[in-house]
């Protein structure tokens, strides 16, 4: 079967590029070795970001310059103005909030926050603020970044592109033939289930499967030693708890940033990020809830935690590797033979990285209409659940930390 191009990996970054180019009119597959978005999407806390973290010392860096244009191009697509259409993905909220501790370092990071950005907070007066954030003494400011459920992205794309998802079995059902190394001429695909083959003859092949992208570029014999990743430990809370989207920051620092969603039976569930989970990753789950605990204690004063459960999980942001290991200051693309290698580095900015692969693609393969009948009883990949939805997930009491008196707080 002759195609344009071949995807690897179904998370945010090849379900926006599939987009783009079957948009593009070319005869383009994905395919998903799990689940669509297992590793980071389904994780991530669906921010689509303006670049506000990036300027919290005061400079508009590259990181928030890249960054910048996101959120109008996702808002366009979520109204379906522009593609691709996001119309089913669920908004979780229109606004983050952005306020900070009572330290120095924390008013320095608010004037910093406002440097150069097409979206600037906006200080909120008492009456504005949302019942999480009545109680907090310093500013309160609301930031126009609307915060998606990941999850509901991943679904509304897979549905648009059924025909075009394919699940695969990297271990046993996977082959390159190679004319050289990162120049792939054939992708040889058994069904372990049937027995069945399918051979693929891609123009291009394309890996953004996140971590998973070492192991493909290992099996098309091209250097593995490109990618970096940065564990979290994320937290998460579930209970009687109010709407929250936002950031605290502190100085240059996001101290927490938290976003919510109802779960399947009801119930409100924090997700918990920031430099908690950065430091999080260190401590035992238990030990990570207690301080978190504390945390949330001293950056939300008021908010009632009585009877909550806690948990939570490890995932790495996996992206092109840089000199120190730091963040990249945007997307990652490696192009090799007719290989491309990306990383989106956020989840906003898979419009970039989709933007740079497509145009590398031409629709040649495409002389006659997509067919997928070659594949049509050909096993499909399901969306990944989110982290508070896995049944076997461990759940504890809220820890003691809460029920006590606030800690003192940090020195500035
Ligand atoms: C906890 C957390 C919170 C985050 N919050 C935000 C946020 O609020 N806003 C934001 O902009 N960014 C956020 N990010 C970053 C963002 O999630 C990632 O940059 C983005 O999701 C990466 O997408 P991806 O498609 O490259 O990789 P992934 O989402 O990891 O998807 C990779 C896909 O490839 C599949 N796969 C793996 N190996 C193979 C293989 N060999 N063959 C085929 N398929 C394979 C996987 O099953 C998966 O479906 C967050 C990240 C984390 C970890």
């Amino acid at each position: 079967m002759r195609l344009d191009a071949v995807i690897f990996g179904g998370g945010v970054a090849g379900l926006w590029l599939l987009d783009r180019l079957a948009r593009q009119g070319c005869h383009a597959v994905l395919l998903e070795a799990g689940e669509l978005g297992a590793g980071q999407t389904v994780a991530a806390q669906g921010i689509i970001h303006g670049g506000l973290k990036y300027t919290l010392q005061g400079l508009l860096t590259p990181s928030a310059k890249s960054i910048r244009g996101m959120p109008a191009l996702w808002r366009a697509a979520l109204l379906g103005h522009a593609t691709p259409n996001l119309t089913r993905t669920h908004i979780r909220s229109d606004c983050c909030y952005l306020w900070q501790t009572d330290s120095l370092s924390s008013r320095a990071g608010m004037i910093g926050a406002k440097i150069g950005l097409q979206i600037k907070p906006e200080t909120l007066g008492l009456d504005d603020r949302p019942e999480a954030l009545r109680h907090v003494p310093g500013t309160v400011a609301k930031l126009a970044e609307q915060v998606i459920c990941p999850r509901s992205f991943l679904a509304d794309l897979a549905e648009q592109y059924q025909d075009r998802l394919l699940k695969i079995d990297i271990k046993n059902g996977l082959r390159f033939r190679l004319h050289s190394p990162g120049e792939i001429s054939a992708v040889e695909l058994t069904d372990p289930g049937s027995g069945r083959e399918l051979v693929l003859s891609p123009r291009q092949v394309v890996f953004t499967a996140g971590a998973g992208n070492v192991a493909l570029r290992k099996l098309a014999k091209l250097d593995d030693a490109v990618m970096q990743r940065r564990p979290l430990q994320m937290v998460l809370v579930r209970g009687e708890l109010p709407i929250l989207n936002g950031h605290c920051v502190d100085g240059a620092k996001t101290r927490v940033t938290i976003t919510c969603d109802v779960d399947a039976r009801g119930r409100m569930v924090w997700q918990i990020g920031g430099q908690l989970a950065e430091d999080g990753v260190a401590m035992s789950p238990q030990a990570l809830t207690q301080r978190a605990a504390q945390e949330l204690q001293a950056v939300l004063p008021g908010v009632n935690f009585d009877h909550t459960e806690w948990s939570t999980y490890q995932v790495d942001r996996a992206e092109g590797s840089t000199n120190q290991g730091s963040r990249p200051e945007t997307v990652q693309v490696l192009c090799a033979g007719n290989v491309t290698t990306g990383w989106p580095t956020k989840m906003a900015l898979a419009p970039v990285l989709a933007n740079e692969i497509a145009s590398r693609i031409t629709a040649e393969a495409s002389s006659a209409p997509f067919q997928s009948t070659a594949w049509a009883d050909w096993p499909r990949p399901n969306v990944a659940l989110l982290p508070w939805e896995d049944p076997h997930r461990q759940w504890w009491p809220q820890p003691k930390s809460t029920h006590q008196a606030p800690p003192q707080r940090r020195a500035a």
